[in-house]
């Protein structure tokens, strides 16, 4: 394969409401390669969790197209979808919701095991199970047992190992450590790195919190307000970001460096609603450097060099005022 492993374009969620619609997602476009991390991040309402739940056609897109492997995802029937998405794997936020309470780990883990028809015997499952429980840090000893019985992060370890029971070659991580304290966090993004090593696995790693994301991303996409501002490597991004949003989450960010100083950027007013998003670029009521023209015309996603793509009619990282 020589083009992205997933390929997104103009992928649109409109919801309909009784006058107008909630624009969720809005002509989202990126490219994941194989073996690649690509971070959605942006705040609460973005839109980052419905992109994620599109990619595996667990909520439809209105409009857009997505291509895995250069197939065309969303023209898939019934029997083609299934045999593509036991390669398109996901983690959900709550592993205690993700979870079925009353299912031992065995049957947990083996479910998409069984879904796919992938093992020819009980014992061959079993033997599947262990090593997939042996590859998240547990052990044989927890089969029997039930998720109540397990730490967060324990959880949230067996829902990698379901995740991974069928190979997959991608993992869309919705939130995947929000729910765990910072300890454990990084046990469990230490292991996803791990495993992408082991497995050349691609993340689409969903995530509101820049210091985990800074961590574990190769690349990364922020979204606001259903549209993406800004795309990079998460070493340009961080340190040369674009777009005046990107620069107020990023201001808002611990720095790793406590001799650092960093001056926050607080944001006017809080995010319009999805139902009601401001004309032209979604950002200028809150932007502290926005133009009469902002309020008129939609940024384009530009190349500001090296494939950095920010959606601003400026285009330049600015001096702004604090
Ligand atoms: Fe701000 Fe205008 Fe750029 Fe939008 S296009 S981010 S409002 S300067």
């Amino acid at each position: 394969m020589t083009g992205p492993l997933l390929s997104v374009q103009g992928l649109t969620k409109h919801f309909p409401l009784k006058t107008g619609q909630v624009k969720a997602v809005d002509g989202v476009s990126f490219d994941v390669a194989a073996g690649e991390t690509l971070a959605l991040v942006g705040e609460s309402g973005c839109g980052k969790s419905t992109t994620g739940r599109m990619l595996l056609r667990l909520t439809d897109p209105t409009a857009g197209s997505i291509a895995f492997d250069g197939e065309d995802f969303l023209g898939l029937g019934r029997a083609a979808l299934r045999r593509r998405r036991r390669e398109m794997q996901i983690v959900f936020q709550d592993p205690y919701a993700s979870l079925s309470p009353r299912n031992r780990v065995e049957d947990i883990v083996a479910e998409p095991l069984d879904v796919h028809g992938l093992c020819e015997s009980r014992a061959a499952r079993r033997e599947r199970v262990i090593e997939l429980l042996r590859l998240v840090g547990l052990d044989a000893i927890h089969l029997r047992r039930h998720p109540f019985e397990f730490s967060g992060g324990q959880r949230q370890r067996i829902a990698i190992a379901r995740a991974l029971a069928p190979q997959p070659r991608l993992i869309v991580a919705d939130e995947p450590v929000s729910a765990l304290d910072v300890s454990v966090q990084a046990q469990v993004v230490n292991l996803m790195q791990d495993l992408q090593e082991k497995f050349g696995l691609a993340y689409v790693f969903i995530s509101h919190d820049l210091a985990v994301v800074r961590h574990i991303a190769h690349r990364v996409a922020v979204m606001y307000l259903g549209r993406l501002v800004e795309i990079g490597t998460t070493e340009t991004l961080f340190s040369a970001p674009h777009h005046p949003y990107t620069q107020a989450l990023l201001s808002a960010a611990p720095v790793p460096d406590p001799e650092r100083k960093r001056t926050r950027i607080v944001l006017a007013g809080d995010v319009p609603s999805p139902a009601n998003v401001p004309s032209g670029c979604h950002f200028h009521p809150r932007c502290p450097v926005a133009q009469a023209i902002c309020r008129e015309s939609v940024p384009a996603l530009r190349d500001v060099g090296g494939g950095h793509r920010a959606a601003c009619h400026f285009g330049k990282p600015f001096p702004i005022p604090v």
